[in-house]
């Protein structure tokens, strides 16, 4: 399909501003084609048997691993994560196609007890139909696995719109599928610089029977309606906007570690980072001095360097917000510890802000950046109410060596996933997602599978 695209757009590299590489600019027309495909190949994919999927699948994971420095160097040069973080994403990535290629052995249906004696019952599982995918940019790679391998996994057919400021490791991946043996039609990428015309197109397809979605809450609020139309089944993981509390009995050295994994990681641009960071007033001193002196040691530069913690932040956007937040948090009272400029390009310093109060927009709003606000709390019920009040309800990390508090703080906090001493909680066995305004279903594990198969109850009468 690619072949007879004219059109095309310029994918930019945010650490200089270079054009990595020009690609196709698909219409709503190459949607529709690309839905003809994928309808097409669902009639013979379908019918594979799990132990044929799991054996592409599991090429395509080894694939993915010989590929490693080849895809992390794409997506560090295409978003700027930096590159150690990029190896790591593409294991994370590789890790659900294996998680997949196995767990598609383990589609199982089930006998039922009968409540006639000339009657047997059960139930099958099969693929719900052609599935459409769309991903954001900050994991390149890990947000496609995520998706394709459990609807390829479950005998569906894939159509993935990646993210426009991302596209080549989508593009990348998906060659790596058909070298696996993917056959033809199995997954389709349509890459564009204009989403909303081409996605109309997908939405109001009824041969498209299940949508997965990542990205904001406002976008995926625009699908979910969108996806009533033809009843398409969804998912959606949305954003967020974590608290880590840390409590007067934790281990200080410990939890600055986990705060500065948790925050910082992709300069702070995941929807699991810590965006808020409650701390017990008895230890607030303590923990600053040693919080900000980690955040000095962060090395701010290009992201192809090994020795790189922080790279630019996407884009001319994403960096204007982060400057607003901290400029709205400044202007209301708050100190600031370290960090607090650009220092040129699309680069944020790592930033730590204390004094922080209720009112200011970044203890309101997903800051998707650097900077690492500091609240101080006394009593655990004041930290659960104030971690708890947002629409958001994604990861939330709380720090403590009382097993007392771990368990009652752990079960009060309204979020999909707890980190409990733990800043880095995401692996591909585990259930992913958000309660709230943060989603629809999980993807990871045996929970991620489901959203793909449709439950099918048969009724046999003996005569
Ligand atoms: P975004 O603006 O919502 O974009 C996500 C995807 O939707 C992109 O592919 C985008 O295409 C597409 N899109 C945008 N407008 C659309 C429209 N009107 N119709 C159809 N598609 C449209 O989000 P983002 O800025 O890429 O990603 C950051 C957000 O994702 C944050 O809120 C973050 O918390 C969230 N996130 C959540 C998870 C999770 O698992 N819960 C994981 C990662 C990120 P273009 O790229 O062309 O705009």
């Amino acid at each position: 399909m690619l072949d007879e695209i004219t059109r095309t757009f310029a994918v930019i590299n945010p650490a200089n501003g270079e054009i990595v590489e020009t690609i196709p600019d698909h219409t709503p027309e190459d949607a529709r084609r690309a839905v003809d495909a994928s309808a097409a190949a669902f009639e013979s994919w379908k019918h594979t048997t799990p132990y044929e999927r799991a054996a592409i699948m599991k090429r395509w994971h080894s694939l993915m691993l010989q590929h490693e420095e080849a895809i992390a160097r794409l997506m560090s040069t295409e978003m700027g994560k930096p590159i150690r973080e990029s190896r790591g994403e593409v294991r994370y990535a590789a890790g659900f196609v294996e998680f997949y290629a196995e767990e598609a052995k383990r589609i199982n249906g089930e006998w039922l007890a009968t409540h006639a004696e000339n009657k047997r019952l059960w139930v099958i599982k099969q693929p719900v139909g052609p599935a459409l995918a769309i991903t954001p940019w900050n994991f390149p790679s890990a947000m496609v696995t995520r998706k394709a391998a459990p609807a390829l996994a479950a005998g569906c057919t894939f159509i993935l719109k990646p993210a426009e400021q991302s596209p080549l490791t989508a593009i990348y991946l998906a060659k790596l599928w058909a070298e696996a043996g993917g056959p033809a039609g199995t997954f389709e990428v349509l890459t564009t610089s204009d989403p909303a015309p081409l996605v109309d197109v997908l939405m109001a397809d009824f041969r498209i029977r299940k949508i997965t979605f990542t990205g904001s809450t406002e976008v995926g609020k625009l699908l979910y309606e969108k996806a009533a139309a033809t009843m398409k089944r969804i998912s959606m993981e949305l954003g967020g906007h974590a608290p880590f509390i840390v409590f007067e009995d934790a281990d200080i050295d410990a939890a600055v570690k986990e705060v500065l994994a948790s925050k910082f990681r992709n300069a702070g641009q995941t929807c699991v980072c810590a965006n808020r960071v409650y701390v017990h007033d008895s230890i607030q001193a303590a923990f600053v001095e040693k919080f900000a002196a980690g955040v000095r040691a962060l090395q701010v530069g290009d992201p192809l360097d090994d020795n790189t913690a922080i790279g630019p932040l996407i884009d001319a956007n994403g960096l204007a917000k982060v400057q607003s937040q901290v400029a709205d948090a400044l202007a209301k009272g708050a100190h600031l510890v370290t960090g607090g400029t650009s220092p040129g390009g699309l680069y944020y310093e790592p930033t730590v802000l204390t004094d922080m109060k209720a009112g200011m927009v970044m203890l309101e709003q997903e800051t998707f950046g650097p900077v690492a606000p500091i609240i101080i709390f006394r009593e655990d019920a004041e930290a659960v109410r104030m971690a708890n009040d947002t629409p958001y309800g994604l990861a939330a990390y709380l720090y403590t060596r009382d097993i007392n508090r771990a368990i009652r703080v752990a079960e009060a906090l309204e979020y999909g996933i707890i980190g409990l001493n733990d800043g880095l909680p995401s692996t591909p066995q585990a259930p992913f997602g958000g309660f709230k305004e943060s989603g629809i279903g999980r993807e990871g594990g045996k929970w991620g599978l489901e959203p793909y198969l449709e439950v099918k109850y048969i009724s046999l009468g003996l005569h």
